[in-house]
């Protein structure tokens, strides 16, 4: 079965030649899979009767469908849990901010990345998404939400330039103006730091935003809360994201989950200034969310930390913490649903 809604337009006007349609069609039916969001090709309204079945045939398109859904009290924050096609559960998290809505998209079934404050990560890697089961993430909760999406953030659960090619196809997806038409100024991705998958992404010049989770600036600690540390180090990683601007011109985000005497000393703060000079930064620092299975706490020096680098010339931001009531972080609702099932 072909998986038509992972097809660019221009893939799908290729495989429609081949079986003998006219190219006018791949338009049509690219609007129909990524702005409508139709769930049968039954709903293709302006499309021939035989080739809707021909379509219901030879491909594939089930939906992905709410497993669990929690709004927060506080901000309006919603986290779904969709269950996939086969079976499988990815998170993705609706925020309402200002500037417009931006959704927080999975990329993996689990993550293999292994860092020590993430639930993503506890049950290992179970596969990649396709790219169609990304951008449903990002259709089905502008839908269900009711509200326009202006903005992507792939920082739900797994590790995205460990999904590259898939990632690749997934932005050029959503950025099709027959599909989402998202901007990639308005696309943000996050990764724990794959120097090789870095500086393959710089070649793209891709106008996305780049977050680094870099949560220490030195590699005793770095290698000890995320084991990716302990091959490539942080200075190579900080090379690579000097190239990196130096390639694209975009001034990289470096996240910084503050943990209680783990990385959140004056020392680190200033190792960590001493690292960034010089190059357009920015920092963001993160209230750790407590993990049930870990036992690693939240900082209790966020604002000194903040005022340390602020001292040194460091742009710092703090994370609002959206949707805490309702375990809006990184793999924690699929984690409980997964521990509700074992149980049963
Ligand atoms: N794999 C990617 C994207 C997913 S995680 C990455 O590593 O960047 C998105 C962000 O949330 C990362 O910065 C990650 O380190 C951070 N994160 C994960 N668990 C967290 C927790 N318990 N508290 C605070 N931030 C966390």
């Amino acid at each position: 079965m072909a998986d038509i809604k992972s097809m660019t337009l221009q893939e799908l006007a290729a495989w429609l030649k081949e079986q003998g349609e006219p190219a006018f069609r791949a338009g049509q039916i690219f609007r129909w899979l990524h702005q409508r969001g139709a769930s049968d090709f039954e709903e293709m309204s302006d499309l021939p009767k035989p080739l809707r079945q021909k379509l219901a045939q030879t491909c594939l398109l089930a939906l992905p469908t709410v497993a669990r859904k929690q709004v927060s009290a506080q901000d309006g924050t919603i986290k779904y849990l969709w269950r996939l096609a086969d079976g499988n559960c990815v998170e993705s998290v609706l925020m309402r901010y200002q500037h417009g809505n931006t959704v927080c998209i999975s990329c993996q079934v689990g993550c293999r990345m292994g860092c020590a404050f993430c639930a993503s990560t506890i049950a290992g890697k179970v596969r990649d998404l396709t790219a169609g089961e990304m951008v449903d993430q990002v259709l089905l909760t502008q839908r269900d939400g009711g509200a326009p999406v202006s903005n992507i953030v792939l920082m739900g659960i797994g590790e995205p330039l460990d999904n590259f090619d898939t990632v690749m196809r997934f932005l050029e997806l959503v950025n099709c103006p027959d599909g989402l038409n998202i901007g990639m100024r308005h696309i943000s991705l996050s990764t724990c730091g794959l120097v090789e998958q870095i500086d393959k992404l710089a070649g793209y010049g891709l106008q996305l935003t780049l977050s680094v989770s870099l949560h220490a600036p030195d590699d005793q600690t770095r290698s000890k809360i995320m084991p990716v540390n302990r091959s490539v180090g942080v200075e190579r990683l900080i090379a690579a994201c000097r190239r990196y601007f130096q390639r694209t011109g975009r001034r990289i985000s470096y996240e910084y989950a503050m943990i209680d005497g783990v990385n959140d000393s004056d020392w680190q703060a200033d190792l960590l200034a001493g690292l960034l000079k010089g190059m357009p930064a920015h920092v963001n620092l993160i209230p750790l969310n407590q993990v049930e299975e870990s036992p690693l706490r939240p900082s209790r020096r966020v604002a000194a930390f903040q005022k340390r680098l602020e001292s040194r010339g460091i742009t710092v931001t703090v994370r609002r913490r959206l949707g805490s009531d309702i375990d809006a972080s990184c793999g924690q609702l699929r984690r409980k649903a997964m521990a509700a099932q074992e149980q049963t």
